[in-house]
């Protein structure tokens, strides 16, 4: 049984429908990137699996449990988004615990949570920072460090790198696939770079308007590109 089952997800805005019946089967423990031109409902996908969009038609499953109709914090799933989402009145281990405190956790279960994040994230030195005392990659790993607290089911990352620089991009990059072989956990990863869903993914969905032209190991998808568009995409020889 796959972890995450989509079957005909679709969403509209107003009479507009960008998701057109999705179906999607995403493994327990791996790797998928959605990858796609702007515009082309990475994000809004994303944002339904979650539960911070509601879906427009079709059914999400999670763990066999039908998920698409609970709240976003019943679904077991954390999100890290581009624009890092901290909460700048809060110092960084305030950041990490606040979610936990929400879920009544016991205090001394909070504490070992944090704690291992912040040495997974080595973020240790910054826990009595603030967010704006932060660089953009330390801000990152604070945000990932956020969803890691939650130990969720499912990892979900909006383009979690794209306002850092090049170089820092690629460090950080494989920091996250890193964590991925580390924790073991379902990772579902958005971009609009084919370099890093190429680099990282086990399985890329490449998205285009809506709907999958093509779903696979990057191997697969490189080298027999069921079209134009996949081809063009990911840079393959057409
Ligand atoms: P991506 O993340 O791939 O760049 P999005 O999921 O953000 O794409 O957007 C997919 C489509 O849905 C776009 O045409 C976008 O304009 C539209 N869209 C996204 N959010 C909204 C919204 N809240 N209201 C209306 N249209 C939206
Ligand atoms: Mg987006």
């Amino acid at each position: 049984m796959a972890q995450l089952e989509l079957r005909q997800v679709r969403k509209s805005f107003q009479t507009l429908e960008v998701i057109h019946g999705i179906d999607l089967t995403v493994e327990d423990g791996s790797f998928t990137v959605f990858v796609g031109p702007s515009g082309c409902g990475k994000s809004t996908l994303l944002r339904m699996i979650s539960g911070l969009e509601e879906t427009s038609g079709g059914e999400i499953w999670l763990d066999g449990v039908r998920c698409d109709h609970l709240l976003p914090s019943a679904r077991g799933m954390a999100m890290v988004f581009q624009s890092y989402a901290l909460y700048p009145h809060m110092s960084v281990e305030e950041n990490l615990r606040f979610g936990l405190e929400n879920q009544k956790l016991p205090k001394p279960e909070i504490a070992t949570r944090v704690d291992k994040a912040a040495e997974i994230l080595q973020i240790k030195h910054l826990l009595k920072r603030r967010p704006n005392q932060l660089s953009g990659g330390q801000s990152q790993r604070v945000a990932i460090g956020r969803a890691i607290v939650k130990e969720p089911k499912v990892f979900l990352f909006d383009e979690p790198l794209s306002n850092l620089d090049a170089e820092l991009r690629v460090k950080m990059r494989s920091e996250i696939s890193a964590l991925h072989h580390r924790l073991g956990t379902t990772m579902i990863y958005v971009t609009h770079d084919q370099v890093e869903a190429m680099t990282m993914a086990d399985r890329i969905v490449v998205l285009r308007e809506g709907v999958i032209e093509q779903a696979g190991a990057p191997i697969e998808l490189y080298a027999r590109p069921r079209n134009q568009f996949v081809a063009g995409f990911l840079g393959a020889p057409q």
